[in-house]
């Protein structure tokens, strides 16, 4: 075990994911050289839109770590600037950005940039190269064992790497969080969620802004659905109910079905891609080793359902404080203060950690309406909106979930 470490690493980030490739970036921006090793090929192409809502905090972060960089991916996206709420069947609410009196309190005039994850990924990987960042692909890691003065990465081939600190970007089945010691707590969620992209109309009448969200929608039997654009395409996403038949729905005869009642007919044969999707609301119980030379990073730290926005947007803020704490361990003059810096960042993210699940909790809460409370208070809502804007500006937040800043940050992650 305390045999010297071959090929020693300042920093070596596990999965070139977007939260490894933001990671990797950051860290050799403050100086810090990087190597990133992840399982998958070059040449992979990750399928469908995945995390398609960034918000500006996070275009922001963007920026602070590249000058430039938010803003040119928020240059790839389409920036909503709008949201359309109906419920069973009537708009309750309509926003749009820099209008009445939201748009008075808003600072923005864009809620957020709405882009395929992969688009976010090539902007993150090409910085990385910029700046340096190594990587080694097709490098499956099976183990990292920690210790007081590094970190012993194992791959699967049998070779081992020596870091002086690891940022676990792995994702969802993070073997860097199971070597750890971290587990992952809370529970998944019952009735699943399909997730079509359809392609952007020919005749360029796909909307290009706002979201459309509509609760208890007639048209697909009282099933809450929700469609929103994004650069080249549109996402619709229905959720289903207990005792629905999920795999016909998902298969391309059900989505013809379901989808041409809610949008053209067109759609249900330009799908691109289809993900039948069961959320999990969980956060690890730690996000560092014993050692403080590891930090859990983005889905290897958390799993959230996409309402809210909080996957990726929150995997940015772990990422990029990450880095930034392994930089300035790295910095310091004694072993007690680089552990501080590790355990501050690792106490601060989980806290964000599991303030961001209990916001998109939240989200399913309003969305699901599993008790007779909530139930009561979406349809008296519904009834009042059309009188009393912050009813059906309630309803409109459901799924989406923006909170104002905390406190001293602008940081909304
Ligand atoms: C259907 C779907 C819809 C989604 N919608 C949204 C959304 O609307 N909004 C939102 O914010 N988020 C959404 N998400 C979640 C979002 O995609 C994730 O938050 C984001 O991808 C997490 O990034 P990550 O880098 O942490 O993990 P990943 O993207 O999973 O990346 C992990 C990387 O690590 C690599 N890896 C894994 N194991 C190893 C290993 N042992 N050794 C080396 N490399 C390894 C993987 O190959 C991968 O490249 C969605 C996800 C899905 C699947």
């Amino acid at each position: 075990m305390n045999q010297p470490l071959r090929g020693f690493e300042r920093c070596v980030v596990v999965g070139a994911g977007p939260v490894g490739l933001v990671a990797a970036l950051a860290a050799a921006r403050r100086g810090v050289s990087v190597l990133v090793v992840e399982g998958e090929g070059r040449q992979r192409v990750r399928p469908g839109s995945r995390a398609i809502v960034l918000a500006y905090p996070t275009l922001r972060r963007f920026d602070a770590v590249l000058p430039g960089l938010g803003r040119a991916v928020a240059a790839e996206g389409i920036g909503l600037s709008g949201y359309d709420a109906y419920y069973a069947g009537r708009r309750v609410f309509r926003y749009r950005a820099g209008e009445g009196v939201l748009g008075r309190v808003a600072r923005s005039d864009r809620l957020v940039t709405s882009l395929p994850q992969r688009v976010t990924e090539t902007h993150l990987y090409e910085a990385c190269l910029r700046e340096g960042v190594e990587f080694r692909w097709e490098s499956p890691v099976s183990e990292v064992v920690t210790r007081r003065d590094g970190v012993e990465v194992v791959l699967a081939s049998g070779e081992r790497l020596g870091a002086a600190y690891v940022i676990g970007a792995d994702g969802a089945r993070s073997v860097v969080r199971k070597s750890i010691g971290a587990t992952m707590r809370g529970a998944p969620d019952d009735t699943p969620f399909i997730i079509v992209d359809v392609e952007a109309h020919p005749d360029g009448s796909t909307p290009t802004t706002p979201g459309h969200f509509y609760y208890r929608e007639p048209r697909v039997d009282g099933r809450n659905v929700m469609h929103m654009p994004f650069r080249g395409g549109m996402r619709i996403d229905l959720q289903c109910q207990p005792g629905d038949d999920v795999d016909y729905l998902a298969s391309p005869k059900g989505i013809r079905e379901w989808t041409s009642r809610v949008v053209d007919p067109w759609y249900g044969n330009h799908v691109t891609w289809v993900s039948t999707y069961r959320f999990h609301q969980e956060v690890a119980d730690t996000f560092t080793d014993r050692h403080h030379r590891v930090l859990l990073a983005g889905e290897a730290a958390h799993l959230f359902a996409p309402w809210g926005g909080r996957g990726l947007n929150s995997g940015v803020f772990d990422a990029t404080d990450a880095a930034s704490a392994i930089a300035t361990a790295l910095e310091s003059r004694t072993r007690a203060e680089a552990v501080r810096a590790i355990a501050r960042c690792a106490t601060t993210r989980r806290r964000w950690g599991v303030h961001n699940r209990d916001v998109s909790s939240r989200a399913l809460h309003v969305m699901r309406a599993p008790t007779p409370a909530i139930r009561t208070t979406r349809a008296l809502a519904a009834r009042i909106a059309p009188a009393f804007w912050p009813a059906g500006a309630w309803l409109a937040n459901g799924p989406i979930q923006l909170t104002p800043p905390r406190v001293g940050s602008l940081d909304l992650y």
